[in-house]
């Protein structure tokens, strides 16, 4: 469990003005509001907050975020009234629990996908402060890190699926690309631990194979851009996630052993015209991979996302995907409309 003075100094690493009498204090108070409660771990029910606020530190959050990821339970767990909260601690901490507390009264409500939308939704509605909305994101998080140890397999595949289709789906929605990976590949290992196992043993094999070499392949794109007349263009490589795969090989039909490409390649550049100046160079040097090629600066998609895709035998003959867009585009994706 992490300690009390754990959490201070990690706010302190990246807020050196952060509160640390209303931290403690918010700290204190959960303790004791949550007292010998435990959790399906058997773990002191405190534990959660404490690593929910953890998880937020992480996101190099404010004071008041710490401080109602703290409580955030205690309104709906325990005796402690929104009454209690404001007299502690003011507010603004007030508002916050409260938003949190009414998101946690929603859950378990959303039954099929027509629902699960409206909940969507109505949570973006509620949480008018986003700061509700990440509070919410990682205790969702922490309690997907968790959920093994709840014992009814239907509860816990019900909890999977609507970390799935609203939680990720929302972490989306706002740019926390991370806390969207690690929700859906959380569910995933709930919902096809088979399938996802297939895939990690075959992610491995891949990456023995030299197939993920992240670095020496940015470096290639970096010196086939430069000879282009594009040395400034920014390169980012990721290795991509189990869920994201999966979700490709369905929509797709590809089985395990044709599952190839685990690397993905993104070129930002200043200008349109110097992404196509981009394509080129890269169709110019690698085979291109029949279907791939997508573009969605001429033709965005309907939510207004532009970029390039395109797929190519790279180095060593692995296959990578290549989106190329803006600055301007990266931003549009990135963030959410
Ligand atoms: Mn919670």
């Amino acid at each position: 469990m992490i300690r009390q003075y754990e959490l201070i100094e990690k706010i302190k690493s990246y807020d050196p003005d952060a509160d640390e009498d209303l931290i403690n204090r918010a700290y204190v108070f959960a303790m004791q509001a949550h007292g010998a409660q435990k959790r399906a771990s058997g773990d002191p029910y405190f534990s959660h907050p404490v690593e929910v606020a953890y998880r937020l530190t992480d996101l190099k959050l404010d004071t008041a975020s710490i401080v109602t990821a703290l409580l955030h339970d205690t309104v709906e767990d325990t005796e402690v009234t929104l009454e209690d909260i404001e007299a502690q601690f003011g507010k603004e901490i007030r508002g916050l629990v409260d938003g949190v507390t009414k998101l946690s009264r929603l859950e378990g409500k959303s039954e099929n996908s027509k629902q699960a939308e409206n909940f969507r939704k109505l949570l973006i509605a509620m949480s008018e402060d986003l700061r509700v909305l990440l509070v919410k994101l990682a205790d969702r998080l922490h309690n997907m890190e968790t959920l093994k140890h709840i014992k009814n397999p239907e509860k816990r595949q019900r909890i999977a699926k609507e970390t799935v289709d609203i939680y990720a789906a929302l972490a989306e929605r706002i740019g926390m690309r991370h806390l969207k990976d690690e929700l859906q590949d959380l569910a995933f290992a709930e919902l096809y631990p088979e399938a996802r196992e297939s895939i990690v043993r075959r992610m491995e094999f891949l990456r023995a194979q030299g197939a993920a070499d992240l670095e020496k392949t940015v470096s290639i794109i970096r010196d086939k851009l430069a000879d282009a007349g594009l040395p400034h263009a920014e390169i980012y490589g990721r290795e991509k996630r189990p869920f994201s795969i999966w979700k490709k090989m369905e929509t797709k039909n590809i089985s395990f052993e044709q599952l190839s490409d685990i690397i993905a390649f993104r070129i930002v550049v200043n200008d349109i015209q110097e992404c196509y100046q981009a394509l080129g160079a890269i169709h110019a040097e690698w085979h291109t991979i029949p279907g791939q090629f997508k573009d969605y600066i001429s033709t965005p998609k309907p939510n207004g996302y532009q970029s390039l895709h395109t797929a190519v035998l790279g180095p060593g003959q692995h296959r990578v995907e290549i989106q190329i867009r803006t600055r301007q585009m990266e931003e549009l994706a990135e963030m959410g409309v």
